[in-house]
């Protein structure tokens, strides 16, 4: 168990909380963001397809969405 600083505040803080206890902030979305960051760094191709392929499945959803009414 390791200890690091809060993204928010800078408190020292232990790496296995789920939030920081003096400000409330969340390291695992600090976590997930980071590791998002590092996979888009190693692959950016890989990374572009798959966003360009979440936006189309938002878009496609939406639209789908608003021709069934
Ligand atoms: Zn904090």
């Amino acid at each position: 168990m390791g200890m690091i600083e809060c993204p928010q505040c800078g408190e020292e803080i232990s790496d296995q909380t789920k939030s920081c206890p003096h400000c409330g902030f969340s390291v695992q979305v600090a976590r997930l963001g980071r590791y998002l960051e590092r996979r888009q760094k190693e692959h950016p191709k890989t990374y572009r397809v798959l966003k360009f392929f979440f936006i189309v499945v938002i878009f496609g959803l939406v639209f789908w969405l608003l021709a069934r009414r």
